[in-house]
């Protein structure tokens, strides 16, 4: 966040970050400690995902690779997409978006309304030639050579300036608004750049603060760090966090342990934030608000544990606040819905 005099950001890019961290007042009664969710649903993309797109944009920059009126290539579930849009937009730059057409309609709707250039491609898995990360990346490779003024492959899965940008902001803010007494931060990941840049950020500052994994149904990572195996059991209509592999920015993360987290009980968050707290949360923040809890419950009374709230409720108004989507998929619709 980069603000001038009187509080004045300095266009998009320094309204991106310095988000409140909000107290959440059932999850903190039900525990006996404080929960705070670090609320990026209020960034400018609607997303913790324009601060990924501003730090691989600045790195890259700098770096000279990303050229002025050049093309930004990436691959992403749909907020990193967003992000880069927005931030490319206010920088001159091309941008170019590879998703899984089984995204939400609000996500590409959005996306098409801001002026990428979408690219739909089939679910498909990592190790598929079809799949968006390699779709985007070949495409990368392809416009580099053929774009005047070249392009670049975002590559949020192992571009590390992912994390860097978490761990010099997320990270530090975190840090900040709780004076130090953070004992616990646990969030879901999709890159990992999150989970990993505020680790690092709070364990150089606090090394005893604890670390948890919070994953997904579908997704391999719990295995992985709690059996050191990549195996994936079951499934989950959250967007945007679960893998089948370890991204780089994930590697060498300072992460203590993992828990699981069912489609029922994150639900059972967004909807509980959403009509008891006003919070408009999507999936993958209802996910990350349970697991804080059970971080919670396992420290005891007294302690402090944040979490993200990844983006806002509108994104997913098709999906996850549409009764028949949730009876399709065999989950509870709350009676306000019904
Ligand atoms: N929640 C949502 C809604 C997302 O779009 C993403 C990013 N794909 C995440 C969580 C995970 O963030 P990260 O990539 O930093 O792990």
């Amino acid at each position: 966040m980069a603000r001038g005099w009187g509080g004045i950001a300095e266009g998009l890019v320094g309204a991106i970050g310095g988000t409140p961290l909000i107290k959440l007042r059932r999850a903190s009664e039900a525990t006996g400690c404080t929960i705070l969710g670090k609320a990026e649903f209020m960034n400018p993309g609607g997303s913790v995902k324009d601060r990924a797109a501003l730090a691989i944009i600045l790195d890259a920059e700098a770096k000279g690779t990303l050229r002025p009126g050049g093309t930004i290539v990436e691959g992403t579930a749909g907020n990193t997409g967003i992000g880069l849009t927005l931030v490319g937009n206010a920088r001159g730059y091309r941008s170019v978006i590879v998703m899984p057409e089984t995204q939400s309609r609000e996500k590409i709707e959005f996306l098409r309304m801001i002026g990428a250039e979408l690219r739909l491609v089939p679910a498909a898995p990592y190790k598929d030639p079809g799949n968006y990360v390699h779709v985007s990346r070949r495409l990368a490779e392809e416009l580099a050579r053929t774009e005047p003024n070249g392009a670049i492959w975002a590559n949020q899965f192992d571009n590390l300036a992912n994390r860097e940008g978490h761990r010099a902001t997320t990270g530090v803010e975190i840090w900040e608004q709780t004076d130090g007494r953070v004992d616990a931060f646990t969030c879901a990941c999709g890159t990992g750049g999150t989970l990993a840049g505020v680790a690092m950020a709070l364990k150089e500052r606090k090394p005893t603060v604890r670390i948890t994994l919070a994953d997904p149904m579908g997704s391999a990572l719990y295995a992985w760090k709690m059996r050191g195996e990549l195996t994936l059991e079951g499934a989950s209509i959250t967007e945007g966090i679960g893998q089948s592999r370890v991204p780089g920015n994930l590697e060498g993360a300072p992460i203590d342990d993992a828990i699981q987290v069912t489609d029922e009980e994150a639900l059972e968050q967004v909807f509980d934030l959403t009509i008891h707290e006003g919070l408009s949360v999507g999936g993958s923040a209802g996910l990350n608000v349970a697991a804080a809890i059970r971080v919670a419950r396992s420290l005891g009374p007294g302690h402090t544990v944040v979490t993200i709230l990844c983006d806002g409720g509108a994104r997913y108004q098709s999906k996850l606040f549409n009764p028949e989507f949730l009876r399709s998929k065999g989950l509870p619709v709350p009676p306000w819905m019904a």
